[in-house]
């Protein structure tokens, strides 16, 4: 970030304009939203600029700019469209400690405009570096899109009203007042009354909220997926975003906390395979005394939480502690991992059902059946399964599977550093080694990637020994 983006307060402060053509205008457009005293030099000046002056929006003074002329100015622009000139006007802004934009010329500014999505109050403003104008007005587009036209009066109203609302005890309920505000209640009262009617309204909310009684919390269940926002499902996002506590798997990719509100608590309770973890019950209280105390409590695990995630027992102790709870079901590893690797969990003529295997138990390495899963034609997907790799495929060989049943390895599904490792279950071990795959990993016993079956013309031959893709 070499500009860092602030708001600076201009009111009845001098911005100076040198210039009086288009590219004035384009930016005189923008400052006379502003509450500065606004001075624009040039001998020819557009009709526009005249036009304003005659409106006292500004003031016109038709000549060139000279040292003196940005005493005491913020800002200086230059807008002369012509480069000498414009440099003329940095050295007189810059000799009164002024701080100059050269329109257009990101060099020799100290400061840039952003496109702005202006809804005073709240104003929201874009800036790419001058890397993609284009992107810009798409943002900008998007934004103004997004933002309802009245924002401004449901903010304006609401920031008189502040006083008001500090009736309310801080922190969890008054956020809660505001987003019942500026969600429902706001649009409503303003659309239904007008201006008056808002008022009247947020009148009312503080009272109902003061008549309510303690706030009960409740208890979201998420399914973060493997790692890819874009695979989280839009209640997910909702939920993450209304929360006042998140409490994550060490699986949960950052991106996907990124999502979480600025003032929520967020809270890592990871179990590192073989390192120091947390414990369930720990995990358990913390859900209950954060809910207990009135908090919406994310509780986000990866892919789904049904999916080899506690999820019973974390239920169980809600259910024990009376504190509702919701689930929302996400995108498994395994699901995303087919995905990636062009394969389909089922398919006609091969396999009519499909394992979902852990390759660890709270016994050590998970026991199954074994004979049934040797067959040919079984397809599963084993989670958990790298430091079991050699058991799987020792006990698979013994039970009379192939071995050259197909063998994949998808890590870090849906990442950016996501790696496959085809291989066949005789050489599971030796492969997952050489192709350094360290976890988190989908095995996926009896599927390999869909480019090698292509080449093999269909025909579910192994694919070639190891190698990442
Ligand atoms: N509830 C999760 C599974 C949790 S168990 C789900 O539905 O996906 C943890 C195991 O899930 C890991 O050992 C690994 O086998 C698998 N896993 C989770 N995220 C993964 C990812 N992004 N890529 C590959 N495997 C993943």
């Amino acid at each position: 970030m070499r500009h860092f983006p602030l708001f600076r307060d201009i009111k009845g402060r001098r911005v100076v304009v040198s210039g009086g053509g288009e590219a004035a205008v384009a930016k005189l457009r923008l400052l006379l939203k502003t509450e500065a005293t606004v001075v624009v030099y040039g001998v020819d000046a557009h009709p526009q600029i005249a036009r304003w002056a005659n409106e006292r929006q500004l003031i016109h003074i038709a000549r060139d700019i000279r040292h003196g002329d940005a005493l005491c100015a913020a800002l200086v622009y230059g807008a002369n469209e012509d480069a000498a000139m414009d440099a003329r006007a940095a050295d007189i802004g810059h000799a009164s400690g002024a701080l100059v934009n050269i329109v257009d010329d990101l060099d020799n500014s100290d400061f840039i405009t952003p496109a702005i999505v202006d809804r005073d109050p709240v104003t929201v403003a874009i800036g790419t570096e001058g890397a993609a104008p284009v992107l810009a007005r798409r943002i900008k587009a998007d934004t103004e899109e997004r933002l309802s036209p009245t924002l401004g009066i449901l903010a304006r109203i609401g920031q008189g009203f502040r006083g008001a609302a500090n009736a309310l005890p801080h922190g969890r309920i008054r956020r809660r007042f505001w987003s019942r505000y500026y969600d429902e209640v706001g649009p409503r009262a303003l659309t239904e009354g007008g201006e008056e009617a808002v008022l009247a309204a947020l009148h009312t909310l503080v009272a109902d909220m003061q008549s309510e009684g303690p706030e009960i919390g409740n208890v979201a269940l998420i399914g973060a997926g493997p790692g890819d926002p874009e695979l989280l499902t839009l209640k997910a996002r909702k939920a993450l975003h209304e929360a006042d506590v998140v409490i994550y798997d060490r699986l949960v990719s950052p991106e996907i906390l990124e999502l979480a509100r600025r003032e929520a608590v967020v809270i890592e309770v990871g179990k590192i395979p073989n390192g120091p973890s947390w414990k369930q019950d720990d995990i358990n209280a913390l859900m209950i005394e954060h809910a207990g105390g009135g908090a919406h409590v994310a509780r986000l695990k990866s892919g789904d939480p049904a999916v080899f995630g506690r999820l019973d027992e974390e239920m169980d102790a809600l259910d024990a502690a009376g504190v509702p709870f919701t689930i929302i079901p996400g995108i498994t590893a395994a699901s995303a991992a087919a995905a990636s690797i062009g394969v389909s969990w089922t398919r006609r003529g091969r396999n009519a059902s499909f394992w979902l295997l852990t390759g660890h138990d709270v016994a050590g390495f998970a026991e199954h059946d074994w004979r049934a899963l040797a067959k040919p034609g079984e397809a599963a997907a084993i989670y958990m399964g790298l430091r079991a790799a050699r058991f799987l495929s020792g006990r698979l060989l013994m039970h009379g599977a192939s071995a050259e049943t197909p063998v994949t390895a998808i890590e870090n599904v849906s990442r950016g550093d996501q790696k496959i490792v085809a291989t066949t279950l005789d050489r599971l071990p030796i492969a997952l080694t050489e192709g350094g795959i360290t976890g988190p990993a989908i095995l996926f016993l009896g599927l390999s990637p869909r480019a090698a079956l292509a080449a093999a013309d269909d025909i579910p031959e192994p694919v070639p020994a190891t190698g990442g893709h």
